[in-house]
C-alpha cells in the first residue's frame, strides 16, 4: 500500500493524524484481509479506503505444502509471477522472499538462474510477500526474513534496502535486523557498500567452490569478480563490522574432491569470523549432480579433521520444489 498516498488521502478528508497511525498499524498486523474488516474505522472511511487502495500488491495463484513448509506462487500487478516460501523453522517463523522476477546470474545449479531475468521487484512487492504470510498465519507472525528466494538482492539493492527499512522499522513489520539475512552470489562492490552501512543484518555469500576455474564453471559471476577479489571484500566486511560472515557451499560431485576440501579449509580458516553453511544440493532440471553419500562423508570428514566448524543446513521443501535454488515461475 502506498503510505504517502494514504497520508495525503486522510489529510484531504481532514482526519486526525492518529487515524493514519491506526490504519498503518492495522495494515502491518496481518490481521486484516481487507478494509471492511477494520471495524475500528467508520463504515464510510472503510468504503473510501477500499475504493482507493488494496492491502496487497500481490495475489495468490497457488499454495502448496504442509505445516512446516509452504510455497506460494504469487502474481504481481503486471501479471509476472514469483515464488515465496514459508518455513516453521526452529523458534522463528521464517519467510524466504524473492527480490527479482527470475535472476540474471544464471548459476548452473539453480532453477531461477535457468529462467533468466524478467525484472526487479519494488520494495512494496518484497514487503507484501511477508504481509501475505502474516495474513495467512495470524495471530502468529513472521519473525525472520531471508533474502534467499528468486533473484540476486545486491543487483536490486535500492529496492531491497527500502524493503529492509520497512521490515525493520518499529512502525513497519518490526523485525529485528539480526533476524534478517541476505544472500549474495558475490557481487563484490555491493559487499563493500553493505559493510560500509554498518547495519546488523546477516550476510551470506554463495561460495560453492574455492577453485577459480571450478567456480567459474557453474557461477558466471565468478568471471567478473575473482575469488581473490571476493575474499578481500569478505575480509573487509568482517573487519568493518566485526560480524560473522556465512559461506554457503552446496555439496556436489563437482566440488567435493580432496583438493576442494583443502582449499575450503584454508579459506574458512583464514578469518576467525568466516563460518561455513553446507547445503545438500537440491535437484534442478539441467542442474549439477548432488554429491554421493560417500563423497559427502569424505568431504565432511576432511573438514572435521582440520577443525573447520560448519552447519549442515536442514533443507526444507525439496518435495515441493521449494528448497534452495528450486524456485522458478516459467
Ligand atoms: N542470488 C542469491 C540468493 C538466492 S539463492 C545467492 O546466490 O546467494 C539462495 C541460496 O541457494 C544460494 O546460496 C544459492 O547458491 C543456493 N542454491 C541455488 N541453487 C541451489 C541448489 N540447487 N541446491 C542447493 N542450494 C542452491
Amino acid at each position: 500500500m502506498d503510505l504517502s498516498l494514504l497520508k495525503k488521502t486522510l489529510d484531504e478528508l481532514e482526519l486526525p493524524s492518529f487515524r493514519y497511525r491506526q490504519i498503518v498499524k492495522n495494515y502491518y498486523s496481518g490481521r486484516y484481509l481487507n478494509f471492511d474488516q477494520m471495524t475500528d474505522l467508520s463504515l464510510d472511511l472503510r468504503q473510501k479506503l477500499s475504493q482507493t487502495f488494496s492491502l496487497l500488491s500481490i495475489s495468490e495463484e497457488t499454495v502448496v505444502g504442509d505445516e512446516s513448509t509452504q510455497k506460494a506462487l504469487l502474481k504481481l500487478s503486471d501479471g509476472q509471477k514469483i515464488e515465496s516460501v514459508f518455513m516453521d523453522y526452529e523458534d522463528w517463523l521464517t519467510v524466504c522472499v524473492s527480490s527479482q522476477v527470475g535472476c540474471p546470474l544464471a548459476c548452473s545449479f539453480c532453477a531461477t538462474g535457468k529462467m533468466g531475468f524478467k525484472r526487479n521487484l519494488i520494495a512494496g512487492e518484497i514487503v507484501d510477500q511477508i504481509l501475505y504470510w502474516n495474513q495467512k498465519i495470524y495471530p502468529k507472525y513472521i519473525g525472520r526474513v531471508v533474502f534467499m528466494g528468486m533473484g540476486e538482492p545486491f543487483l536490486n539493492w535500492e529496492n531491497v534496502l527500502e524493503a529492509i527499512n520497512i521490515i525493520n522499522s518499529k512502525d513497519g513489520l518490526n523485525i529485528g535486523a539480526r533476524k534478517i539475512s541476505i544472500s549474495t552470489a558475490g557481487v563484490v562492490n555491493k559487499i563493500i557498500e553493505f559493510a560500509n552501512l554498518d547495519i546488523q543484518i546477516n550476510l551470506a555469500v554463495s561460495l560453492h567452490s574455492v577453485d577459480q576455474k571450478t567456480r567459474e564453471s557453474f557461477m558466471p559471476i565468478a568471471k567478473k569478480y575473482s575469488l581473490l577479489e571476493l575474499k578481500n571484500a569478505c575480509n573487509y566486511y568482517v573487519g568493518k563490522t566485526n560480524r560473522q560472515l556465512f559461506f554457503e557451499y552446496a555439496l556436489m560431485s563437482e566440488n567435493t574432491s580432496q583438493n576442494d576440501a583443502k582449499l575450503l579449509v584454508n579459506f574458512i580458516k583464514s578469518n576467525r569470523l568466516f563460518f561455513l553453511n553446507l547445503i545438500p544440493l537440491n535437484l534442478v532440471d539441467g542442474g549439477m549432480t548432488p554429491a554421493t553419500k560417500k563423497q559427502q562423508e569424505f568431504f565432511i570428514d576432511y573438514l572435521n579433521k582440520f577443525g573447520v566448524e560448519y552447519s549442515l543446513r536442514r533443507s526444507f521443501g525439496q518435495k515441493l520444489n521449494a528448497a534452495c535454488g528450486q524456485l522458478a515461475t516459467v
